[in-house]
């Protein structure tokens, strides 16, 4: 097996207000995969930054620990976003509409970066290529390969990296998140049935909007 050194990985928004860096920054400390499910589609068809979607709709996000990740600039331009009440919590930049990090409760510690945010070299060069496409159901046009059904694979892999997170101490500090409180450091805005619905035909499998 290949090993491979450490690094730091540094984020921006498109507009530069918000930075950050990831330490500890490695393709083995992380997991790097396309999602083309509806919900990472319709969440960033909602921000107007649908330049970040691939050409079927897959959103490239790379995974990692919570205490990985610090904000060093622009922490009052970060705001989250709920698709439903219940489900992900999409944090972005109010700046430039950048996503800046996929969470669920901090009790399930991981973050979901879209790789752009590194810049394409940056992130090949720090967390190395996608290991692997999820929910190809929801692409548009022909499904990559190996993106359909379940990956155990990859399932497993994911499970296993929140866990050893977990187990190491790698929640906290979380950057979207209070430590005593539990609560969110951003306010957060849920998104009505009817915002969610109107997503909807922009999106996967077979959109009717553009
Ligand atoms: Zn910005
Ligand atoms: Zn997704």
């Amino acid at each position: 097996m290949a090993t491979y050194l450490a690094t730091e990985a540094k984020l921006s928004c498109r507009c530069g207000e918000v930075e950050g860096v990831v330490t500890n920054a490695s393709p083995q400390t992380v997991n790097r995969v396309v999602c083309y499910c509806d919900d990472c589609q319709a969440f960033l068809h909602r921000l107007g930054r649908a330049d970040l979607l691939n050409a079927e709709g897959g959103t490239d996000i790379v995974q990692i620990a919570p205490a990985s990740l610090t904000f060093t600039r622009g922490q009052d331009r970060i705001a989250g976003l709920r698709l439903t009440r219940r489900g992900l919590l999409r944090w972005h930049t109010t700046c430039c509409n950048t996503p800046v990090g996929n969470t669920l409760s901090p009790a399930v510690p991981f973050v979901g970066i879209v790789a752009q945010t590194f810049g394409a070299e940056r992130a090949q060069s720090a967390f190395g290529a996608p290991i692997g496409a999820i929910l190809g159901k929801y692409a548009i046009g022909t499904a990559p390969a190996g993106s359909t059904g379940i990956n155990l694979g990859l399932l497993l892999r994911a499970i296993s990296k929140v866990l050893g997170w977990r187990l190491r101490g790698r929640a906290w500090p979380h950057p979207f998140f209070h430590k005593q409180t539990r609560e969110p450091l951003y306010p957060l805005t849920v998104l009505s049935n009817e915002q969610r619905e109107a997503l909807r035909p922009y999106c996967g499998p077979l959109p009717t909007a553009r």
